[in-house]
Formats: structure tokens, sequence, C-alpha cells
């Protein structure tokens, strides 16, 4: 294997192990108190990172990129990666989302219970379970006068906070008593304020130039059932003060997160500190790194426009195969090698930039080639008959011919189908006059079927609208592939075909970008206005008999095609239907 190239994040972890940074962890204990936890015994994952998707949507290849990283780093340092729902916003969640994203992470072949001498030292986390110790917490800030209750209206709140140009003005209710702001807060716990009526803000500074600094809301009200804790709550964490806590509260050593975070980084470090200081946390805390998102050219990865395609109808769901979710591409025919490998090709930087979406095809080609069996398939059929057939082989006589399931691996064993009279080829194998360079199907021209026999075409019939019906050729005997002489004459042209008696109808959905612009969401443009209208095309194919029969999600190379997927859900025994998952070749300049 080759070595993995390095990081910026891999460096610090290097340098974090060699420096024993987070080794005076204690792992167990009460969650939450400090000195109870500084009993337990030493955490033995030397290092902790988590994934944490809000469970308000499926998962997509930007987060694809996340759980590779923070799976993978877990797993080359030895350590573990916590699976855990940042679930603190009750009313965007929902149980369809956390099952979803469960099974796309295991489904890209991660897992998130791990154990060390027989004990569970990881499994999974919900941020929910929390809620009471973030009470708590918040009420230990209130009490040492590091937060308070808020009860200007939003928009006083939003004008007051002022911005880059100008300082914020405190709140008439910053200098509220402590046991007044506990009432107060506690009167919002029990429901006896509306939503929106107050909120906790942490007492920080609104001068601060960071405005994430100019007292944050740290807690609100909503009157909402909660899929996890039901109605037990009526106010919420928010999530810059839920999730510095959540990671503390699992010892996660590097809490690695996208670069719109970056200006949240010391509030996370403020608030690390009050907790530790009030002996709710121990010490040391985890840390926050960032990294640049994933932008990947023709593809949106942002959460809520990918529901507005779901929900107008621009797509067939979160799993349509044009999606860039991970279920989306799953059903592509994408595998979670594939997946991988593109992600341990981009690589992880600070940078903003955009990776090109070849770059994702090309994972999928360098995984497949070696695995994919391979088949024929006509996807533009037109019927081919051999004239002279009845004559040389006897009417109504098949032959059989046969391929290696895959060209480099021989133990997988051959396929075998049947050459006749009647065969199908693609449309655009035939020509009455051949374009330059053309070396296929024209009168006169001699080709190759492959694994079959050389024919000599003679011309094409064609019905009132000239539309062409047949293809005529006559077969060119003792050429049959494999046999003695079969070289003897040579040709130029090798084409693909099916057998007429055997071959299967199915059919077959031909994907193409589902935006014709590279960045269609950049500078808030409309991406809707972008869609490709041709984004799918479904055709009637012809393919190998065996393919009739093959699993769903059974992965191929249609010979001259691409990578076709038997599709997941519409795919039966009978009734074959493949998604082209890509082309053979980069055809995104085309
Ligand atoms: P979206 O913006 O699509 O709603 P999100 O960031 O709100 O996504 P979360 O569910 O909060 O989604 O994300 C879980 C993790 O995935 C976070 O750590 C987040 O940083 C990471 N993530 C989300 N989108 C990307 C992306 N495009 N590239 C890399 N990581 C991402
Ligand atoms: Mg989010
Ligand atoms: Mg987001």
């Amino acid at each position: 294997d080759a070595v993995k190239p390095s990081n910026f994040l891999r460096q610090i972890i290097e340098s974090d192990l060699a420096h024993h940074v987070h080794a005076n962890r204690h792992w167990g204990g009460t969650p939450g108190d400090a000195a109870h936890h500084a009993a337990g015994p030493l955490d033995p994952a030397p290092v902790r990172l988590r994934f944490p998707p809000e469970p308000n949507g499926y998962l997509h290849i930007g987060h694809a990129k996340s759980i590779c990283l923070n799976f993978g780093l877990a797993r080359d340092y030895g350590g573990v990666c916590h699976m855990r729902f940042d679930d603190t916003n009750p009313e965007k969640e929902d149980l369809e989302y956390v099952e979803s994203i469960l099974d796309a992470v295991q489904w890209l072949g991660f897992h998130w219970d791990s154990e060390y001498q027989g004990q569970k030292t990881a499994h999974l986390y919900q941020a929910s379970d929390y809620f009471g110790f973030m009470y708590r917490a918040a009420e230990y800030l209130i009490e040492a006068g590091h937060a308070y209750v808020d009860e200007q209206s939003a928009d006083e709140m939003r004008a007051n906070r002022g911005d880059f140009s100008k300082p914020g003005v405190n709140s008439p209710f910053r200098d509220r008593s402590p046991a007044e702001n506990l009432a107060r807060f506690r009167a919002m716990r029990d429901g006896q304020l509306p939503d929106g009526a107050a909120v906790l803000r942490a007492k920080i500074d609104m001068a601060a130039p960071n405005i994430n600094l100019r007292d944050p809301a740290i807690y609100r009200i909503k009157h909402a059932e909660h899929h996890h804790t039901g109605n037990t709550w009526c106010i919420y964490p928010m999530y810059t003060f839920a999730h510095p806590i959540e990671d503390a509260l699992e010892n996660i050593t590097h809490s690695i997160c996208t670069l719109e975070f970056e200006d949240q980084r010391p509030f996370y470090d403020w608030l690390m500190e009050r907790l530790i200081e009030g002996g709710l946390l121990a010490s040391p805390p985890p840390k926050q790194y960032e990294f640049s998102r994933l932008n990947l050219t023709y593809v949106i990865t942002s959460k809520r426009k990918l529901a507005q395609l779901v929900n107008e109808g621009h797509v067939q769901g979160w799993d349509d195969p044009r999606m860039p979710t991970i279920v989306g591409l799953r059903r592509r025919g994408y595998s979670p090698e594939a997946l991988q490998l593109f992600c341990e090709r981009i690589g992880v930087t600070k940078d903003y930039s955009w990776i090109d979406y070849s770059t994702l095809e090309g994972a999928l080609r360098d995984d497949l080639d070696s695995k994919a069996a391979r088949a024929m398939a006509v996807l533009d059929p037109v019927k081919l008959v051999i004239t002279n057939w009845d004559e040389l082989m006897g009417a109504g006589t098949l032959d059989t011919c046969g391929a290696p399931v895959h060209p480099h691996h021989p133990e997988l064993g051959r396929r075998s189908f049947q050459f006749g009279k009647e065969l199908w080829i693609e449309r655009g194998d035939y020509e009455d006059v051949p374009p330059k360079g053309y070396h296929r199907l024209y009168p006169g021209n001699k080709v190759r079927l492959k694994y079959g026999h050389v024919i000599e075409c003679q011309g094409a019939v064609r019905d009132a609208n000239g539309q062409i019906t047949e293809v005529q050729a006559l077969l060119v005997p003792d050429t049959k592939s494999g046999t003695p002489g079969a070289d003897a004459i040579k040709v130029k042209g090798v084409i693909t075909w099916v057998g007429a008696a055997d071959g299967v109808a199915a059919e077959v959905r031909l994907y193409d970008r589902l935006f014709s612009e590279a960045q269609p969401d950049a500078g808030g443009k409309d991406f809707l206005a972008s869609l490709n209208p041709n984004s799918l095309s479904t055709v009637t194919a012809y393919v190998e008999p065996a393919l009739a029969s093959c699993a769903a999600g059974a992965q191929f190379q249609f010979e001259r095609h691409g990578y076709f997927v038997a599709d997941r859900l519409d795919h039966q025994p009978g009734q074959p239907v493949f998604n082209r998952a890509v082309g053979l070749k980069d055809s995104w300049g085309k």
C-alpha cells in the first residue's frame, strides 16, 4: 500500500500524540462531573474524533468527505470515531433522516461501535442525551455571571449586535442579577414564555471584533416536540453552545469541522474554559480544527437546496441517481470504495477550491475497472440480418459464443451467448456513406462482431420515412473468434452486439449532469435556472441473456459504453433495469 499523503490535520494529530497533549483524559465516571470523571481510568483511545450530522436531511458527497476524514483518521491513529447526531433542533429533524444517515455511514464502510479489551469504547451518540447536562451548564454560567436572559425583541437584538464597522450596544437586560436571570431562565424552561420571548445569552463582550463573541445566544424557547426527547423540553440549546459540550462529554480530542465555523472557535474555547473553571468539565478540553468543505463542479451540496429539488419534483427523490446524496450515488452505481478513493484523492486543506466532477467519475472508473463483470448491451438497437445464415449454417440454428467475465480475471469464468441470423447492433454502427475514419458497417466493409464472426456489410433496408429497419450483411466463413485462422481476414472495426434469439430487452436509464453550469449556486445564483432538462433519458436496450437474472445492485461494464448498475429498487428478474453510472472516458468536455 502506498504511504498516505500527509495533511495539516495528520500533522496536528501526530504532534499532539508525540507531545501527549491529550494523554491525560480520563474515561468513564459521570459525564459532567469533572471530579468523578478524573477518578476514572485513562481513556484507551489515543484520539477520539466524531462525525456529527444534524438529522435534518440525507447525507451528500460533502458529508462523505467528512466521514472518510474523521473515521479514516481514527482508524489510522488507532483511535475511535463517534457517530453522533447533533439533534438539538427539533423542528427540522426526523427519524427518517436518522435511519438514512446510519445506513449511509455503514454502507460507506465505517462502524461506530468500538471495543478495547472487551469493553465498549465508542458507540452511537446523540446530543439530545446531554440536554440535562447542557441545562445545568447554562445554570452554572448564569450563577457565575457569565450568562443572562435577554428579553429584547429579535429585531432589537439584531440591531444592537452592531456589525463589522461598529460595536454592539449592551442589552438593557444585561446587568440583571444572577438570581433574577436564574428565575427567568427557569420560567423559560417551565414553559411560561412563548417562543421568541427570551433567549439566554453568554455574557462576553458586545464590542468584540468577532461578532460571534457579542453575547451569543445559547438557549432559546421552542415549544416543539423532539423526535427523541418528546415534550420534555421547551427550551433548546443553540448549536454553538451544544456542540463544544457534546465534544467535551465524549472526550473528543480533535473536533474537525468545516471552515465556516472558524469564527466560532473563540467561543468554543471560551465555553470550555468557563465550564472547566466551574468543575463541570475535565481538562484538557477538545480542540476545534477547520478544513475546507468540498465544492464539486456541477453539484449542489446544501441540504436545504437538495431538499428543494426533491420537494419541488425536479428529481424523483433523495435517492434519485442524479442526486449527490450518498443514497443517490449508491443507486447511480457508485461503490463505497470509489467514494473512499475519491475522498483520499481530493485530500484535505484549508484552501477554497472546486473539485472537478471528473475526479469523482475517475475514482469510480478506477474502482470498477478491475471489479465489474463485462457484458454486451445495445443501447440504440437496430436489427442486423445475416442474409447467408440459412445457407451457411442452416435455418433456425444458433452458434454459441463465449467471452471472459473479466479480461484480467480468468478465475471469474466465462459467459456465453448466441449468435444467429438476427442480431441487435447499435444504430450508430451503420452508415450508408462512411465519414472519414469510420471503420464500422457500411456497404462493402468488413467488421468483426466481438467474440463472434466477421461479417461483410451489404446495406440497409428503410421504411417509408427513411428510417433504417434493418442492416444486412454476409457472414464470412471460418472467422469465428477463438478458432484457428479466425484472424486471417484483417478488419479495422470491431462492434458489439446482442443476439436477437437470446438478448433480453432492458430499461436503461442514461444520466447526464443535473446542472448545466459548473457552479450552479455560486454567488447566490438561482440554481434552478441551470437545471439540465436532459439529465435523464430512458431507452429500451438489449442486453446479454445473463443480465436478466443478475442481482439488483450488480455492477457491469457494458463494453464500449461504460459502467452500469442494476437498479437497486426497480430491477427485477425478468424485468431488468440498469442505470448508467459513468461512461468509459471522461466526456465532460464533450
Ligand atoms: P448542509 O450545509 O448541507 O446542511 P451541514 O454542514 O449543515 O450540511 P451537518 O449535518 O451539520 O450538515 O454536517 C455534518 C458534518 O459534515 C459537519 O461536520 C460538516 O462540517 C460536514 N460537512 C457538511 N457539508 C460538507 C462539505 N460540503 N464538505 C465537507 N464536509 C461537510
Ligand atoms: Mg448543520
Ligand atoms: Mg450547513
